[in-house]
């Protein structure tokens, strides 16, 4: 069979149609992805000795099979236990529920047997018989519950068996001998199938390098994309801004101030605006995304914006527009998403693109293929990561090439954030409002649910509102996860004289929107809801959030949450009811209850999680990296963006003979991108 690293996974024997889904869901397409989906770790199988291992390790014992498997069955349950000769001292092995390997074993064969050792009794509590010709490091791969780790480190190595030799080197020769980094081939050799910690280490250093340097080179690439398109120098009327500003119910702090004048000053100019606003929750993005969706409008263009939900969406589109009613403007604001009927589709749509609409507000629905603008000069995103390339270039078709504003909530620390947004500008808002209360940030165990209780009703008691947070809506999923339908009806039962509402992704979209209004008109005073509730929505009334089983979160999520109470003048509370088992998930809560301080969480946050673990990373905003960790590697990452800038000035780069393959990689994965996003 000839294999090319452009074809699908399913060309591998063994891959049908579901496995292939399963696949994908880890972004594994091609065969090219399945070699470069690296191992995160490396089971030492290492051969010791008893003597040096220590009781309770997990170890790898070779040795001489000397008494015959004797198999004892209990029911469904089964011992097969047999003595295992190592030098001159017997150990006793144990597999549990593994009959079958008594079949494969002869006395005085050679056997090695990967297992937990118990000193005190030469036992060895056996996990798998392990082959001769296994690796010393076995490769462990992340995976999901669709897929077996074991099955892809097979596939892997069926798919080597096929290309081993044949990758081309994406990393240009110059930089792999500055650097010492490894040929492609020995690299992904190294990473999948060490013979030792040293080659591990040496494949991964050189891997992370590679992904770092793609990674770079694809935010030069859509930078200079960015810039060859040109902007739109908007020529908008100062002084009709300057007097919305001023008819504001509030004054701009100096942050909001600053970077309504950065982003103001960025589409005055003709260069393309591609800038992102940082800004921790409640420092008041909306207001002044609202200023330069204004400008935009006085001259004479239209605005949009994107929100990852429905349900921000049509907030935003309600806030904007009282916010240009309260100023006595006459803007019209219109809300585009997949909710909409087809009749008020087809009239927003032509209303679109005639101009009669100024600003829209919306979902994906916005960048449809049907949806065309008169004249868009802005597009304002909501939470950025969120949206893709896919998105972005959507809105740049049909020749226009509207200023990008980017929104987020998620603030990454100052240095890695140049790294990471390397195509952007960054702006940051690093105050809140004045007038402002802490929130006040506790923890409790699950069984003292009745003092988080206690506070609620307290808050409650106040004329107040309250949030009430859950990490999933299905009781299947893992029993001990609660149910929101039950949390719901205890709470419905404890809190007689208040109602009660229930918030989950399942609900069809005209409940969801009577219950959020209910809740904003304090219809409703305990809100009852997994994360949907999670960005942006405000409800100034809100005083506190119980948050169950909060080591379920992850930190960057749970900050997220926190920000949905303290928004207006109350005291507000965060009450983390949870029993954390693992020792990051303790410390995840307790960086919670020490700060506030969004930047500060993120930069806990990034070490808290290191390189090893994959879960987590796409709730931070941070672009997910398999090899490199952007913490660590810092400083690798900074000279790989270096790198990636110095090779794309180069005039004729993308020509040389010698960067062939990284090219028809670079443009192969970047249609990608829009293709699957
Ligand atoms: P976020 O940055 O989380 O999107 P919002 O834009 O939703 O924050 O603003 C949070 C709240 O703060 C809103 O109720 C908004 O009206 C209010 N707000 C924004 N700017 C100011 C300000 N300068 N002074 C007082 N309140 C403000
Ligand atoms: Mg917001």
């Amino acid at each position: 069979m000839s294999l090319a690293l452009q074809d699908p996974v399913s060309a591998l024997a063994g891959v049908g149609e579901k496995r292939q889904a399963a696949l994908r869901d880890l972004g594994i397409f091609t065969i090219e992805d399945l070699l470069t989906y690296y191992p995160f770790r490396y089971q030492d199988l290492g051969e010791r000795m008893p003597s040096e291992t220590l009781d309770g390790e997990k170890v790898t014992f070779k040795g001489i099979v000397s008494t015959p498997a004797v198999v004892r069955r209990f029911g469904k349950k089964s011992q097969t236990v047999l003595g295992l000769l190592i030098d001159r001292e017997n150990i006793r092995v144990t597999f549990f529920n593994q009959p079958w390997v008594a079949k494969n074993i002869e006395v005085g064969q050679e056997v090695a047997v990967y297992g937990t050792y118990n000193a005190s009794r030469a036992a060895l509590s056996a996990i798998k018989l392990v082959p001769a010709t296994t690796n010393a490091l076995d490769p462990i791969y992340p995976t999901t519950k669709s897929v077996r780790a074991k099955t892809i480190a097979d596939l892997v190595e069926q798919a080597w068996g096929l290309m081993r030799g044949q990758m081309p080197n994406l990393v240009p020769a110059e930089l792999r001998k500055k650097y010492r980094l490894l040929d492609k081939n020995q690299q992904v050799e190294w990473c999948h199938f060490p013979s030792d910690k040293a080659e591990a280490k040496a494949g991964r250093r050189s891997a992370a390098f590679e992904e770092f340097f793609i990674f770079q080179m694809r935010l030069q690439l859509i930078k200079q994309a960015d810039q060859s398109f040109g902007g739109q120098a908007l020529a908008y009327d100062n002084q009709a801004v300057q007097a919305f500003i001023d008819q504001l119910p509030y004054q701009l702090t100096n942050a909001q101030d600053r970077v309504v004048g950065e982003i103001l000053a960025d589409q005055k100019t003709a260069q393309h605006m591609n800038r992102l606003l940082q800004g921790d929750v409640g420092s008041g993005k909306t207001v002044v995304a609202a200023i330069a969706m204004y400008a935009t409008v006085t001259a004479g263009c239209q605005a949009a914006m994107m929100a990852p939900t429905e349900i921000l969406a049509q907030q935003h589109a309600k806030s904007l527009a009282k916010l240009f009613a309260s100023a006595g403007l006459d803007l019209r604001v219109e809300l585009l998403t997949s909710g909409l009927k087809a009749g008020q589709r087809r009239q927003i749509l032509a209303d679109l693109e005639s101009g009669e609409i100024d600003i829209v507000v919306g979902t994906h629905a916005l960048v449809q293929d049907d949806v065309y603008f008169h004249h868009l000069g802005l597009a304002v995103i909501d939470e950025q990561h969120r949206f893709g390339v896919k998105q972005r270039s959507k809105l740049r078709e049909g020749g226009m090439n509207p200023d990008i504003l980017a929104m987020t909530a998620t603030p990454i620390p100052r240095t890695l954030s140049i790294t990471a947004y390397g195509e952007m500008e960054v702006s940051i808002i690093d105050e809140l409002p004045a007038g402002r209360k802490q929130i006040i940030t506790s923890q409790m165990p699950n069984r003292q649910f009745d003092q988080a209780l206690a506070l609620l009703q307290a808050e409650l008691a106040k004329g107040a509102q309250a949030y009430v947070v859950t990490p999933l809506i299905e009781e299947s999923e893992t029993l001990d996860v609660r149910n929101v339908t039950e949390v719901y009806q205890n709470l419905q039962a404890a809190l007689p004289s208040y109602t009660v509402g229930l918030l989950h992704g399942r609900l069809p979209k005209e409940d969801k929107d009577t219950l959020m209004q209910g809740f904003k008109d304090n219809q409703v005073q305990v809100l009852v809801a997994t994360t949907v509730v999670e960005v942006g929505v405000d409800v100034p009334n809100a005083s506190i959030m119980l948050i169950l089983d909060a080591d379920r979160f992850g930190l960057a999520q749970l900050h997220q949450l926190r920000g949905r109470v303290g928004r207006g003048d109350r005291q507000s509370y965060t009450v983390l009811v949870a029993d954390p088992k693992t020792d990051y998930g303790k410390e995840r809560l307790k960086a919670l209850v020490d700060t506030t301080d969004g930047f500060e969480l993120a930069q806990k946050d990034l070490e808290l999680r290191g390189a090893g673990d994959i879960l987590g990373t796409k709730q931070s905003g941070m672009p997910e990296f398999q090899v490199g960790d952007p913490v660590k590697d810092l400083t690798m990452l900074t000279i790989a963006q270096q790198e990636a800038l110095t090779l794309v000035r180069e005039p004729g780069w993308d020509e040389e003979v010698d960067n062939r393959a990284l090219v028809a990689y670079l443009s192969q994965t970047m249609a990608q991108f829009r293709h699957f996003d």
